[in-house]
């Protein structure tokens, strides 16, 4: 799978999101080396403080199907007509769950984060330098 069908993949994740209160749906898809993809929508809650982002929902999906690493590559994605035209990027949290999935597998995964005029790609660890993992309970 392409980087471009894995963007598609998330904004076709995005249509089932659930975000009655900020209307702000959020796609992502996760790539893995074994070419399989999994996808998550955010999930919010009348508890606003409950809602899943895209990203954690796409782990925990993953993680629930027994994929323990192998991340390739993350695509993120928002709605093009709010937030301007600047590439969304997972926020800490999601940082925090995507290094997870990944360390499991020792990967550093690009992470691909779209906005409405361009793809801006980094790498996790630089979203997330110094990582805490799993390796530091060992
Ligand atoms: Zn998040």
């Amino acid at each position: 799978m392409t980087d471009e069908d894995l963007i598609k993949a998330a904004r076709n994740a995005a249509q089932h999101s659930y975000a009655p209160y900020s209307q702000f749906a959020v796609g992502a898809a996760l790539r893995f080396s074994d070419g399989r993809v999994v996808t998550g929508t955010n999930i919010e809650n009348a508890s606003y403080g409950m809602a899943l982002c895209a990203e954690t929902v796409a782990v925990a999906k993953a993680m629930a199907e027994g994929i323990r690493g192998g991340l390739e590559a993350v695509a993120v994605t928002g709605p093009s007509d709010r937030g301007g035209d600047a590439p969304i990027t997972p926020c800490g949290r999601c940082r925090q769950v995507l290094n997870e999935l990944a360390q499991l597998g020792g990967t550093d995964p690009d992470v691909l984060c779209v906005g409405n005029m361009d793809v801006t790609r980094l790498k996790l660890s630089q979203l997330l330098p110094l990582a805490f993992g799993p390796a530091n309970l060992d």
